[in-house]
């Protein structure tokens, strides 16, 4: 059985997050850690926290993969806002501590006109700032689609990231969405795609995807999610993927164009696809 969730509201806490995706039949999920296009948290809760934590273990959920917010822009060009970013990665990560041994994944970052160098090493040095205290988490840098001047598009900026860093804590969660409109041709070469971001990063450093169908064709470098089999990478694509062994134990999230009722017979549809 693959873990196989969506994204959740954190809202009603951590607990009523296992509940609901027990209900509509994940068994991993996705919340964000503050407000998504903001910054503020929600106040923490270690009672809540710990009864997540139990509930997650006798149910035997896959990672969690907490997302990090939008706005969370750790190469802006201005050292201010980058500083504040890097607060906010920080505190997310002691905040993670509540769930340990779960994912937390964001994107990279737009290095706005500064260069693709400058904002790995910017991105770089805040991780190794957050990642300092040791807490039980691994980073997930996400795979983009090369919008505008974002950071994670080729296989090789997160390799250098990695690098940069110098931390087992760094894994990547590749986006289906994302690496199509990058150029990753996974609808007719999935194989091929998984074998070039072994040779780049290494498979040992992918941990989890994000399952979206595109609006868009190949190569578009635009980032519009579609429901599953209703886009540009089609069914026989994520039949592939729910199938594929080297990808059978990573959690796959949902991040498509879905309320509660759709996720669930999305999750349902994913599962009838496996074996
Ligand atoms: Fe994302
Ligand atoms: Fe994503
Ligand atoms: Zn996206």
């Amino acid at each position: 059985m693959r873990y196989i969730g969506c994204h959740l509201s954190a809202s009603a806490g951590n607990l009523a997050m296992v509940r609901t995706a027990e209900k509509i039949g994940a068994n991993t999920f996705a919340f964000f850690t503050r407000n998504p296009r903001g910054s503020k948290a929600k106040k923490e809760d270690p009672v809540d926290a710990a009864a997540a934590v139990a509930a997650l273990g006798e149910k035997g959920f896959g990672h969690l993969v907490a997302h990090g917010a939008y706005t969370m822009n750790l190469c802006t060009a201005d050292p201010d806002a980058r500083a504040f970013a890097c607060d906010v990665l920080c505190d997310d990560l002691r905040r993670m501590a509540a769930l340990p041994g779960q994912y937390y994944n964001f994107h990279p970052g737009s290095h706005v006109g500064q260069g693709v160098e400058a904002g790995i090493d910017h991105i770089a040095r805040a991780l190794k700032k957050a990642l300092e205290p040791g807490y039980p988490v691994t980073v997930l840098l996400e795979t983009m689609a090369g919008k505008g001047s974002e950071i994670g598009g080729r296989f090789e900026e997160l390799k250098a990231i990695i690098d940069a860093v110098g931390s087992d804590s760094v894994g990547v969660c590749l986006d289906t969405c994302h690496i199509y409109d990058g150029g990753y041709d996974i609808v007719s070469d999935l194989d091929g795609v998984l074998a070039e971001f072994d040779r780049v990063v290494g498979l040992d450093r992918l941990k989890a995807l994000h399952l979206n169908d595109s609006k868009n064709a190949f190569a578009s470098h635009k980032d519009r999610h579609e429901c599953i089999g209703q886009g540009s990478l089609g069914l026989e694509t994520f039949r592939a993927i729910i199938n594929h062994p080297l990808l059978a134990d990573k959690p796959m999230i949902l991040e498509t164009p879905n309320e509660l009722p759709g996720y669930q017979a999305e999750i349902a549809l994913l599962r009838s696809l496996e074996g």
